[in-house]
């Protein structure tokens, strides 16, 4: 864990959560963004964890927290248990494994189940780096964008392929999503440092 702190007054707290099947690279992105840092093994999660990032955007201090949570099946209930908790999801799936763009539905509907058709999200094809391997097109990928009308990009953790423009992209859908929709909870008074690790303490 990075950070301890609640957020200082004049920062305002954003939470967003990394979904997807395991080793399509949802630590190694959220390492690049906040850390900006590549490891080629895979970094195994346990349960969830976060990275916070302090951000200026439009003259206003935010402090973003990004969730990362493990593939696992044991785990998505503790994923999906936070997920009321979180403003926006990052949803990942690898161009070299078909498997993991198949699972792309299932968690998205996963997600809308719990906040909604409205609720930010944004699809990541990732590991483009790979040109050999690839499996599924950037045409298959905003196809499926399309589908559920969700914003895409093509990215590589590897090569620093889109990674702000990624964030970037859903910190704005959420910051319109809570101007139009307003915060029906304070992510803040629900799910505190000291909360997330009680729970999470719990689960693994
Ligand atoms: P997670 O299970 O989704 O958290 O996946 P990890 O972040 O641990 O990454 C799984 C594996 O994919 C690791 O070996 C990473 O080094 C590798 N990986 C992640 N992102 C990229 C990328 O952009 N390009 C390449 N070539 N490998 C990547
Ligand atoms: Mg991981």
């Amino acid at each position: 864990m990075k950070d301890t702190s609640e957020p200082s007054p004049d920062e305002i707290p954003i939470k967003i959560m990394v979904l997807g099947n395991t080793a399509v690279g949802k630590t190694s992105f959220i390492l690049k963004y906040t850390e900006d840092t590549f490891q080629e093994v895979h970094l195994s999660t346990v349960g969830v964890d976060f990275r916070i990032k302090h951000i200026t955007y439009n003259n206003k201090k935010y402090k973003l927290s990004i969730y990362d949570t493990t593939g696992q099946e044991r785990y998505k209930t503790l994923a999906f248990s936070l997920i009321k908790n979180v403003d926006g999801i990052i949803l990942i799936y690898d161009v070299t494994d078909i498997s993991t763009f198949k699972s792309v539905p299932d968690w998205i509907q996963s997600a809308r189940e719990k906040k909604g058709e409205n609720y930010p999200m944004i699809i990541l094809g990732n590991k483009i780096d790979l040109i050999d391997k690839r499996k599924i097109t950037t045409e298959e990928g905003e196809e499926i964008a399309k589908k559920y009308g969700l914003d895409f990009y093509e990215i590589s953790n590897k090569e620093s392929v889109n990674i702000e423009n990624a964030i970037m992209t859903l910190f704005q859908k959420v910051l319109t999503n809570i101007e139009q929709y307003g915060r029906k909870e304070n992510p803040n008074t629900i799910l505190s440092s000291k909360t997330f690790k009680k729970r999470k303490k719990k689960l693994c």
